[in-house]
């Protein structure tokens, strides 16, 4: 806005995100600055400004790119060194949507390789640090984004949400993150982990801003077929209020306590402001994370086949015929939880083996969805932590493939199902750890559910005033 009646100009605030970036180099937000092409952009816009013209919703705004999305501006690398060397022909949706409405990329975030992981130490570039504290993880895969959000470097970043990549990272950082309905923000243009989950969404530090992000870059796109036409959904939801379920499945007791705190006190919070609380049982869910792990193993094994050294990014020099090109460009190209995905997607998608877990899998999860389906009748939103603990320290889990699974129980039975989650900042731990919880909707409720928790952070900041 301010920039529109030129009170601030583009280019001195791109300017100062890129100086408050490499101030916080040591968090190793960022794979690349994006520096000379954001001067120009934002003198670009500056320009339009002066000559009177529509500079779009986000002229001037600086966001930073999850390094996961293609962009015609420096290389797309997925953290992984097998795209180290990947410079993109073409532009993902979401960028030509973001740019198209004046917003200017000021860099690329860091993530697990190929957002495989929950805390940013899968990356080929090593680890982002938590921006509250820098001996523990920033969570992930959107590790980077997260924290470029929290420190206060952009206004906006994008991420990728397959099974928490977006939330954990946003409630261990301190901000918004959203993972829209499945289909509601084309893929196009961005790296592939496992298609009938993957969901493009956004860190913002209001559910007001994701709100407006939403609205530009959603929609059909005939180069994703699996897109919706919009994000509005069924419009003219009542707002307040509401029925929100809790999960009595999800055993709180084993959860940090600070996490169970800031839960129990949204209910009673929510109780207090004439919500009605409904207890849902959902037995299926505790099947949610196995299935989770076999069928996103089973779709990255597939996705990951095409890096084989011959039509994208780095290649092994020492190989000696076609199959060592492939042995030893994969070998060295991805990363051990890479390698570890497309084993066990291999091992589960092969004869034999493809009834017992994958057919069963995919059985689960109908069950998962039917018992989604059932809870909505029953209430407007879901209720639950983001995950079972605050940021956990760096190196803790990394060891323990297992340990860092069950940092998603609580995030993946909605990418299953695909439906929209929110994480909100809800709560701290006594050392001051970021505490969030966790929004879920029925499908296509994206514009209700941001609505509602736009309208619950009011009250609490209504609540905060008055005591
Ligand atoms: N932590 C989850 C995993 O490792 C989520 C990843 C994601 O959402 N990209 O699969």
């Amino acid at each position: 806005m301010k920039i529109a009646t030129k009170e601030i100009s583009a280019v001195s605030l791109v300017k100062e995100a890129l100086e408050k970036a490499k101030r916080c180099k040591n968090y190793n937000i960022f794979v690349s600055l994006n520096e000379e092409a954001a001067l120009n952009r934002a003198k670009e816009i500056d320009a339009k400004i002066a000559r009177g013209e529509d500079a779009g919703h986000l002229a001037g705004v600086p966001y930073a790119l999850k390094d996961n999305f293609l962009s015609r501006e420096g290389n797309t690398t997925a953290s992984a060194k097998i795209l180290e060397s990947l410079h993109a022909p073409i532009n993902s949706t979401t960028v030509e949507k973001l740019e198209s409405e004046g917003a200017i990329m000021i860099g690329r975030t860091n993530l697990d390789a190929f957002a495989h992981g929950s805390s940013t130490e899968n990356s080929y570039f090593g680890p982002t640090l938590n921006a509250y504290d820098k001996t523990r993880v920033a969570g992930g895969s959107s590790g980077g984004s997260a924290v470029a959000v929290a420190k206060g470097i952009v206004q906006f970043a994008t991420g990728t949400d397959t099974g928490g990549s977006i939330r954990q990272p946003a409630s261990f950082n301190g901000v918004y993150g959203f993972k829209p309905t499945y289909g509601t923000i084309s893929r196009y243009g961005v790296v592939a982990m496992a298609s009938s989950t993957d969901c493009i969404g956004f860190f913002a530090r209001s559910a007001e801003d994701i709100d407006l992000l939403m609205q530009i870059c959603a929609g059909q796109d005939e180069k994703d077929l699996t897109t919706l036409p919009d994000y509005y959904g069924a419009e003219g939801q009542s707002l307040s209020p509401q029925r929100i379920g809790i999960v009595k499945d999800f055993d709180l007791s084993h959860v940090d306590p600070a996490v169970k705190k800031t839960f129990d006190d949204k209910v009673a919070e929510l109780k207090a402001s004439g919500h009605e609380i409904v207890e849902l049982s959902m037995p299926a869910l505790k099947y949610a994370l196995a299935v989770y792990y076999i069928v996103v193993p089973a779709e990255v094994s597939s996705n990951l086949s095409r890096y084989d050294g011959i039509r994208y990014g780095y290649r092994s020099e020492d190989a000696k015929s076609l199959d060592d090109v492939f042995e030893k460009t994969r070998g060295a190209g991805f990363m051990p939880e890479n390698k570890r995905r497309i084993m066990i997607g291999n091992f589960v998608l092969s004869s034999g083996f493809y009834d017992a877990y994958y057919l069963k899998a995919q059985k689960a999860r109908t069950l998962i969805i039917e018992e989604y389906n059932k809870a909505f009748e029953k209430c407007d939103f879901i209720l639950t932590p983001v995950s079972p603990s605050p940021a956990f320290k760096l190196g803790e889990k990394v060891g323990d493939p297992v340990s860092m699974y069950l940092e998603d129980v609580m995030s993946v039975p909605l990418n299953l199902a695909g439906l929209p989650g929110l994480a909100i900042p809800a709560g701290e731990t006594e050392s001051g750890l970021p505490v969030g919880l966790q929004i879920v909707g029925p499908r296509r409720s994206d514009k209700a559910l941001l609505e509602f928790a736009g309208t619950i952070a009011n009250q609490a900041k209504i609540n905060e005033e008055n005591n």
